[in-house]
Parts: C-alpha cells; structure tokens; sequence
C-alpha cells in the first residue's frame, strides 16, 4: 500500500466524486479526513468504514477554511474537491449564487493551499490535486459563476506548480465531464426551466450530448486518477489539468 503514512484531506467528501478519492487513497493505506455536510449517521458510517475522521467545516468563508485546516493539521495530500452548481442566465443570476460559488469552488482551495504548503515544503513532499471541470477547458452557457471557477483553479493550480516545482511537492487539476452525483442530479430542474426541456432532453441533449462515449463518468474513475498522481512515479507530473471526460474537451 503506497500511501501508508501518509495524511489525506479530502474537502467535500462525504459525497459523489470526494467520497470515490477518499475510497481510493485509503484503499492505499492514507489516513483520511473527510469533510463535507450530510447526515451524521451516514457520517459516522463513513468515518468507521473508512477509519478516517470526519471536520465539519464550511469552506464557503475564510473562517471556516482556516477551522478545517488547524483541526486536520499537517496533511501530505491535499484534495480541494468541495464545489456547488447553480444554473441561470447571467442577468438573472443571483449575486448571492455568484458570490458562494466563487468562494467555495475557487476562494477556499486559495485557502487550504497557503495553509497546507508550508508543512509540504519542510517534509520535501506533497500532493495537491484540484477537482476543476471539462468547464476548466470550455464553457456552457447558464453557468457563469461555475465556468469562472473552475478556469480560476487551472489557472491557480499551475501557478502553485511552477512555485512548488523544486519542493517535492506537486499540484494537478482532474477534469471530469459529467459524473452522476448529487451535484448533477440537482442542477436538471433549473435546466429544463432555463433550456424549456424535459428531464430526459436534459439527460440526452445537454449532459451526454457533449460527451462522446454518451457514457457518465464514474467517481470511481476519477478516484484511481487521484491515486495515480499520489504515486512516487507522478512525482514529474505537475501543473497539468488531467481531462476525465469521455472525449468531451477533445472535440
Ligand atoms: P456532490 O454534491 O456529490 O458533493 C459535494 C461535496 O461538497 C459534498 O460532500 C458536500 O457536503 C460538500 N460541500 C458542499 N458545500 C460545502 C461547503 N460549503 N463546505 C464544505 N463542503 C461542502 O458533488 P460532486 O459532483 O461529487 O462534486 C465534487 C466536485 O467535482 C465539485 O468541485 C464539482 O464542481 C466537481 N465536478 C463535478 C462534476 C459532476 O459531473 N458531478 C463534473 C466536473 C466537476
């Protein structure tokens, strides 16, 4: 198990794509930090399964970014996964949506990076890995906040690579297209409202029409990438921003 001794946090991981990498890396023997909201005796199921710990924290404000990191301590692997959706157009896009996804999707990685990177840089070791989007690469319309978030982290994550590029510390984007979580689920009604679909036309006309293989992708696929770039072999692989989308971004 390549990953034993090693300390995992994984931000919004109580749920879909963060719950699959945290599967992953303790599957490898890290020792997990789960964070991310949900009901407590689901929690409790997953901190036991898992044998990790499980910090409460909302990584929405400064504040709570900064309880999560003094409560996990140093961490050798640190995935920013936390995100949130909200589908408009823009000049009818709730500031306050605008505001919250910016904070959560992009603001709080800032966060967690400059408090994680110290320790990274005095052990010589590090992984950082950024869950961004196929909306790093190419935009959709009705998601503007969203859009502008995950090219945010690209463009944040391969700065913190070319500064951490002789710490033994590396930072990388994983791309997913669609994967069928609740963050997905939840964004089909206000697609039919802003499309004038059906569920199904939404299904197949948005979401799998922009992907080749008109298959999701499934977290347990972006969780073996994640372990990937933990090895000591993607230890040259840094600043790059992995596409995990059935082809959509090759188009
Ligand atoms: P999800 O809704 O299943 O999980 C989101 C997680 O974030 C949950 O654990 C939730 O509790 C947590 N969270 C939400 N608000 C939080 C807050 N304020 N503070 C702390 N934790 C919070 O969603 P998912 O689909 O697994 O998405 C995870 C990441 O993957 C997001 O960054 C998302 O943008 C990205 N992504 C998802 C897809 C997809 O198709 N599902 C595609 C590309 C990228």
């Amino acid at each position: 198990m390549f990953l034993s001794g090693k300390r995992a946090l994984i931000t919004g991981s109580t749920s879909g794509i963060g719950l699959a990498v945290a599967r992953a890396l303790a599957a490898e023997g890290a020792e997990v930090v789960l964070n991310g909201f949900g009901d407590a005796g689901e929690i409790a199921k997953l901190t036991e399964e898992l044998s990790a710990s499980h910090i409460n924290a909302d990584l929405m404000t400064q504040e709570g970014c900064e309880a999560l990191m003094a409560e996990a301590g140093p961490v050798d692997i640190l995935v920013n996964n936390a995100g949130m959706q909200h589908v408009a157009p823009v000049d009818e896009f709730p500031v306050d949506k605008w505001l919250a996804i910016i904070s959560l999707n992009l603001a709080a990685a800032f966060h967690t990076v400059r408090l994680a990177v110290p320790q990274m840089k005095e052990k010589g070791w590090g992984r950082i890995i950024n869950t961004a989007s196929a909306h790093s690469k190419t935009a959709s319309p009705f998601k503007s906040a969203y859009n502008a978030s995950k090219h945010g982290i690209d463009g944040f994550t391969k700065t913190i690579a070319l500064e951490l590029a002789q710490t033994g510390v590396t930072a990388n984007c994983i791309s997913p297209g669609y994967v069928w979580t609740p963050l997905v689920e939840n964004q089909i009604p206000d697609t039919m409202k802003a499309r004038n679909m059906t569920r199904e036309q939404v299904i197949n006309d948005v979401l799998l029409a922009k992907t080749p293989t008109k298959k999701f992708v499934q977290p347990e696929e972006i969780g073996a990438l994640a372990a990937f770039l933990c090895r000591e072999e993607a230890g040259n692989v840094t600043g790059a921003n992995w596409s995990i989308d059935g082809g959509w971004t090759a188009e």
